[in-house]
């Protein structure tokens, strides 16, 4: 009898192969007729090779063939020995990681499906945490699969052990999406890392399963959790998924599950790239983007001066289109190297959205005004990821800025140097300035040490202290508090890029209370550097508004070395 026949005849073969199961069991695991199978799985973004789930497998010659996995571990579960089977898989899998570490094989987290009974029959927690000392793994590289059934059918066991293992660093999957009734709204309280759909989503694969699937990867992506479609069959579904920013695939399209030998095989079999620990944790750390959207939607991975645009969705890809590019791979190409100005300011956008969590520029395109605004997702070891959303900007908002960067153009030609400081972040970022060093852009630590250095460079000596007194913020806001114009002003020799130095008047401007303690400081030339009268007009002023009596000396006491 055939392993078909076996499921698909009648209650007798149903009962003959339970009973071979049942008395066979132990042994099959003893003797090594049960083993673990792994199927790797693929993210989305990058194509590369970055878990796999590990699958039971139960070799019968003695009863025709294999056992088909469903069939023995329902009746595993019958019999209340199911967590026999689960934790001998978690141990085989702990060993091929251990493998792989030891002999510099790259290591992906691998996934272990765990049924409800698994936690009542068990201490499951417990048991995975013994497993991973035991082997001395970091805990990331095991995730817990967990059917969406077993959460609802009796939650409460459930709740304390997921809570346990992520606590300890286990990532929780939720496995067969879609096949309860449950809404991801309840089942996010679980405090899961990832949904993983189920294989029926593509079964008949057509519209209809296009629209469920898109609404439940955005469903997900809202409420932070990570997604994965499996039972990826076709390179259409696969390109489906990508596009809709699904971020891992699995299935016959990429692979079968596979023993070791060939699993360890695969990634060279394949030219396919192992995804590094370095990547893992920028895309697990990262915060889900629902993508789909009418707003054109892009993520860019940079990593050592590189970027590179690893997804677009459809409006983002007609944007490219409209502005001009061949392609994706293209752009890619200018993003990280190309020295023209656009491409400078992208880097540049990036750089401060990498530094600051946020930044935007604003472009011309083919007559039209782009506004591109960057958000860092993820950064971790000198890697960065960024969401970009790109929006054309309307008349109105044009009309604004325009009216906007004209007082503003106005008001900075009277300066110097225009720096703005971010009270809470004790950063400043540099508006316009003269020295050569910085650019409009910049932000840089606003905190005492900074200011100090800084003045250990730019300020003359006499005026050094004075300097670092009046730039500490406590006092700036404090005088700023308290003058009726909400400003502080002082004077200080600085240097310039030709090593003289200059009187420069220095005005801090308290914003209001919406930017919390945000200063606005403002920096230009003395304007009594240039007067003629200059020596004469301090006597003066020395004397204040008194009434005229005796004359004094009237020429400055410190003249500034480069005037
Ligand atoms: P599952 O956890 O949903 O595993 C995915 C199943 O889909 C696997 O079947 C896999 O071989 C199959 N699959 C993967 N890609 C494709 C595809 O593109 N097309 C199609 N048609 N199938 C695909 P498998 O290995 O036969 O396992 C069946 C089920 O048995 C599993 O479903 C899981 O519920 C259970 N199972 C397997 N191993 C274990 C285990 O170690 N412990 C527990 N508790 N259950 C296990
Ligand atoms: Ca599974
Ligand atoms: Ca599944």
């Amino acid at each position: 009898m055939s392993q078909d026949d076996m499921h698909s005849s009648g209650a007798g073969a149903q009962t003959e192969a339970r009973a071979y199961v049942l008395a066979n069991f132990d042994r099959a695991l003893r003797e090594g007729h049960i083993k673990v199978s792994f199927q790797p799985i693929v993210r989305s973004f990058t194509k590369k090779f970055c878990n796999s789930e590990a699958l039971a497998r139960w070799e019968a010659p003695d009863f025709n063939g294999n056992l088909r996995p469903d069939f023995f571990v329902r009746v595993l579960e019958e019999a209340h020995l199911v967590h026999k089977l689960d934790l001998f898989v978690l141990v085989e899998v702990a060993r091929v990681l251990r493998y792989e570490l030891d002999n510099d094989i790259p290591a992906v987290p691998i996934s272990v499906n765990f049924s409800r009974l698994d936690f009542i029959l068990a201490d499951i927690p417990e048991a995975v945490a013994r497993v991973v000392e035991e082997y001395d793994l970091p805990p990331h590289l095991i995730c817990i699969e967990i059917t969406e059934t077993a959460l609802i059918d009796d939650p409460a066991p459930l709740r304390g052990a997921i809570d346990t293992l992520r606590a300890t660093g286990f990532q929780v999957w939720l496995d067969d999406f879609g096949t309860g009734y449950s809404s991801l709204n309840v089942l996010k309280d679980f405090g899961l890392d990832e949904v993983k759909l189920d294989i029926e989503f593509l079964r008949d694969y057509g519209e209809q399963s296009q629209r469920a699937i898109a609404a439940i990867v955005s469903m997900a992506h809202e409420l932070g959790l990570h997604t994965l479609a499996e039972g990826v069959e076709t390179a259409e579904q696969a390109e489906f998924l990508v596009s809709i920013g699904c971020e891992k695939m699995q299935g016959y399209f990429f692979a079968r599950p596979m023993y070791l030998d060939a699993a360890v095989d695969y990634p060279e079999q394949r030219a396919i790239a192992v995804e590094t620990p370095r990547e893992e944790r920028l895309f697990t750390g990262m915060k889900p983007v629902n993508m789909i959207s009418d707003d054109a939607l892009s993520l860019a991975l940079y990593d050592s001066e590189a970027y590179r645009i690893v997804y677009a969705n459809a409006a983002y890809k007609r944007g490219i289109r409209a502005a001009g590019f061949r392609s994706l791979e293209y752009l890619n190409e200018r993003l990280s190297s190309d020295p023209e100005p656009a491409y400078e300011r992208y880097r540049r956008t990036a750089q401060a959205a990498i530094r600051d969590g946020r930044s935007a520029l604003i472009f011309l395109e083919g007559g039209r005004y782009m506004r591109l605004a960057m958000e860092s997702l993820s950064q971790t070891d000198g890697m960065a990821l960024l969401k970009a959303r790109l929006i054309e900007l309307d008349r109105d908002t044009l009309d604004n800025l325009a009216l906007f960067d004209r007082q503003a153009r106005n008001f900075m030609s009277l300066y110097d140097g225009v720096y703005y400081v971010r009270a809470k972040e004790e950063r400043v970022e540099v508006i316009r300035s003269v020295m050569p060093e910085y650019t409009a852009g910049d932000t840089l630590p606003f905190d005492r040490e900074a200011i100090g250095e800084f003045s250990a460079v730019r300020v003359h000596p006499r005026d050094r202290a004075r300097f670092q007194r009046f730039m500490r913020l406590g006092h700036l806001t404090e005088l700023a508090e308290v003058s009726p114009r909400n400003e502080a002003t002082s004077m200080f020799r600085m240097r310039r890029p030709d090593g003289s130095y200059r009187w420069m008047v220095f005005d801090a401007m308290l914003l209001d209370n919406e930017t919390e303690g945000d200063l606005l400081i403002a920096e230009r030339e003395n304007p009594l550097s240039n007067m003629d009268e200059l020596g004469e007009i301090l006597g003066e002023y020395g004397r204040g508004s008194e009434p005229a009596d005796a004359g004094a000396s009237s020429t400055p006491r410190e003249p500034s070395p480069g005037n």
